[in-house]
């Protein structure tokens, strides 16, 4: 059977990687013209290093990215308020990794090709539509470059296509709007000298404006900025991951902020572009898929970008689809069963993300608190984590 994912983005190349180690033929068709590498810096929780780790991909990763280990929490002039060890130092037996996104996304995508074979990618194929039939799913491609439609059957769909799933739109026509949380978020990538640790997440927040800070390698820190300028409701325009923001509309919330050796708004300045994006996610859905076609990642359950889950929690996702659909005797079985154990589970990760953004605390005691109440509620505790057993099929 040959299994067909819209979306080359980490959740659906993991996917094709997971699903061609258990012996799967799959092929990926993404709607880019061309594979860029765009975005900033993103985190790959320990239970997302396990499963890259797991794939063969562990050295890579070590390359690419930073071993983040505290994230280290103060105020608006640097003074101290409370650290958290993050990944190996935390207890875990795999590292948590800062690492740029666009580059995670071209080291799994050189990974599929040279796996899968050189046209297991197809760019420039965004998805328009799809039908089920008994024994297959008839997929509608749209060539970019050509404007020609071309149509192709597959044992599955998997919409691994993002915030603004076309999948996702056809399953659930009446799914609802983009939520906004009300926050503006600016981020980018800055040229500067390593702080604290050289492996230090710095956070802080002050009311309604809250900063993070943290290397991704070869000298480089990046960062986001955070304002709550509305209430939460639905998103009245777009939200784009790609829109280019303004150093001023963000410079004058951290003017007089002064982190020791992290000049704030010198990093905001000397950024190499900045980026705006409005911290958006969607209701929890009461079911993704149906029959031979599913959703994985952002397409499935898109989440605020805090809590570092966004990436990770879609290459579990991946990985657990390429279990079920190796373990089950026929396709609807095995997504059934995939989503089955990935609806609800992501589904406390969004919620457990938005009352992240909303909490606010001052005191290490509340801090450490709420830290605790997160790795609980969005399933990651070291004990679990370090002892369930691998995801890799046989
Ligand atoms: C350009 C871009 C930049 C991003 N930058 C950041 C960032 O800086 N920080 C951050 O935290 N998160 C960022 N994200 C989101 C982050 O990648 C995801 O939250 C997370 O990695 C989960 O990934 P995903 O594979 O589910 O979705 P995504 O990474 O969004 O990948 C979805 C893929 O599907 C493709 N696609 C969309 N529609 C179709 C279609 N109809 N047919 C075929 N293909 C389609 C998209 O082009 C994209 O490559 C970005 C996403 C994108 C697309």
């Amino acid at each position: 059977m040959t299994v067909l994912i819209a979306g080359a983005g980490i959740g659906g190349l993991t996917a094709a990687l997971s699903l061609h180690a258990a012996g799967i033929d799959t092929v990926v068709m993404e709607s880019a013209r061309e594979i860029r590498p765009l975005g900033v810096g993103i985190n790959l929780l320990p239970h997302a290093v396990r499963e890259l780790t797991e794939l063969g991909l562990g050295e890579h990763l070590a390359e690419a990215g930073v071993a983040t280990a505290e994230n280290v929490y103060s105020d608006t002039k640097g003074r101290h308020l409370f650290t958290e060890p993050r990944g190996l130092a935390k207890g875990y037996r795999w590292p948590q990794y800062s690492v740029h996104r666009g580059e995670l996304q071209l080291l799994l995508l050189a990974a599929v090709r040279e796996r899968l074979g050189s046209d297991a990618v197809r760019s420039g194929m965004r998805l328009v539509d799809f039908a089920q039939e008994a024994d297959e799913v008839r997929v509608r491609l749209l060539h970019r470059a050509s404007g020609a439609v071309e149509e192709c059957g597959a044992a599955a769909l998997i919409g691994a296509d993002g915030l603004h799933s076309a999948v996702r739109a056809r399953l659930h026509p009446d799914g609802g709007p983009l939520l906004w949380s009300g926050i503006r978020m600016w981020r980018g990538v800055t040229e500067s000298e390593p702080f604290l640790t050289g492996r230090s997440m710095v956070i802080v927040r002050e009311g309604d404006v809250e900063l993070v800070a943290y290397p991704i390698g070869r000298g480089r820190i990046n960062w986001v900025a955070q304002v709550r300028v509305a209430e939460p409701g639905p998103l009245a325009e777009g939200a784009d991951w790609n829109s280019a923001g303004r150093l001023a509309d963000v410079l004058p919330y951290f003017e007089d902020w002064s982190l020791g050796r992290l000049d704030v708004p010198a990093l905001l300045a000397n950024s190499s572009g900045i980026l705006e994006y409005p911290m958006v996610d969607r209701e929890p859905l009461p079911a993704w898929g149906r029959g031979r076609v599913t959703l994985l990642g952002d397409a499935a359950h898109p989440m605020y970008p805090v809590g570092a889950n966004g990436a990770s929690q879609s290459i579990v996702d991946a990985r657990v689809l390429a279990a079920e659909l190796t373990a089950a005797g026929d396709v609807p079985t095995g997504l059934a069963r995939y989503e089955s154990l990935r609806r609800e589970a992501t589904a406390a990760v969004v919620l457990a993300n938005r009352e992240m953004s909303r909490t606010s605390s001052g005191s290490a005691s509340g801090l450490a608190r709420m830290t605790d109440t997160y790795r609980h509620a969005t399933g990651s505790d070291v004990a679990v984590l370090n002892s369930r057993a691998s995801l890799t099929p046989g």
